[in-house]
């Protein structure tokens, strides 16, 4: 622990002179408003120790790391049946990308790319009486913290925009794999994107993850292990779109990064850990969270392989 400890500091200093050459995201207006040098870090052990440095406490935008959690609640409802709408595969494409949805008739080929996500939404509307609540209080309850709320002005904004996103469900739709109304599912997919969160409050929620699916601070059973390993596997594989390889190469975690900035890692049965720094590097992945967390896993000489 002390090891950890002291290396997050040290690593913290360094990344002071990080020269970043990413670009924080703009096709969604209101990001575009965000203190693009803001820097936090938190890691979260299981023994519910919290190491925290810089921006911690400053709300970023959850975008597409939403994408996990609305897959845990997808996924205990459906179970197995979940694999028949969405694959599990990488997909070696941009995460809006409509080219593989079309030659894979409608089925996407896993949860963390927008098309997967949307269907996981139409899963959670079909299931649930108030699938939007249900979502929110999921994570405060993770995070033991009521403040976690969604941000409207990031939820109208992205609407507004959202072209891409609506061919990718009407696409969909065409193929027989949407069942609800188009605006209802977009609706919820843009509201647990725009949850506003906190690098300190992210690593808490995420902590079950690298518990066998166990929170370790309130013994709550999220997931049975053996689907908690399944979405640990799907986070190696495909949370970091088209490069998720190169984040398995260079840091070694399963993880998942969002366009508000956010990259959360998992170090089964050690840690869970949040980088946000808002500039992304070209496939809209934060470039100075990944470049820490590749330290981070080399500095300690620990990744999971
Ligand atoms: N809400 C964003 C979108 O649909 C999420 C993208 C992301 O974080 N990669 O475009």
């Amino acid at each position: 622990m002390d090891k950890i400890k002291e290396t997050l500091h040290q690593l913290f200093d360094d990344f002071q002179n990080f020269e970043d050459k990413g670009q924080k995201a703009t096709y969604i207006p209101e990001l575009a408003h965000i203190d693009e040098d803001l820097f936090g870090v938190s890691l979260s052990c299981l023994d519910g120790m919290q190491i925290s440095l810089g921006d911690a406490t400053t709300p970023f935008s959850l975008q597409s790391i939403s994408k996990v959690l609305s897959l845990v609640l997808a996924y205990n409802i459906l179970g197995e049946d979940l694999w028949k709408r969405v694959d599990v595969e990488p997909s070696g494409d941009t995460f809006n990308s409509l080219i593989l949805l079309e030659l894979e008739m409608g089925i996407p080929r896993n949860p963390f790319i927008n098309a997967g996500a949307i269907v996981v939404a139409d899963i959670l509307i079909s299931h649930l009486k108030n699938p939007e609540e249900v979502f929110l209080k999921f994570i405060q309850e993770l995070a033991q913290d009521t403040s976690i709320q969604y941000d409207l002005n990031i939820f109208h904004s992205e609407k507004s925009v959202a072209y891409r996103n609506y061919s990718l469900i009407n696409l969909m739709k065409s193929f027989g794999n949407i069942h609800n109304d188009i605006d209802k599912v977009m609706d919820l997919y843009f509201m647990m994107c725009s949850v506003s969160i906190t690098c300190q409050q992210l690593s808490k929620a995420f902590l079950f993850f690298a518990n066998d699916g166990t929170h370790p601070l309130t013994q709550q059973q999220i997931l049975i292990p053996s689907r908690n390993r399944r979405i640990n596997a799907i986070m190696q594989l495909c949370g970091f779109y088209d490069e998720a390889g190169e984040f398995a190469y260079r840091v070694g975690l399963p993880g998942k990064s969002g366009v508000g900035g956010g990259i959360i890692a998992i170090h089964p049965g050690l840690y869970a850990v949040t980088v946000f720094s808002p500039k992304l590097n070209k496939k809209g992945n934060s470039t100075k969270g990944m470049a820490f967390l590749e330290r981070l896993t080399s500095e300690l000489n620990n990744s999971i392989f």
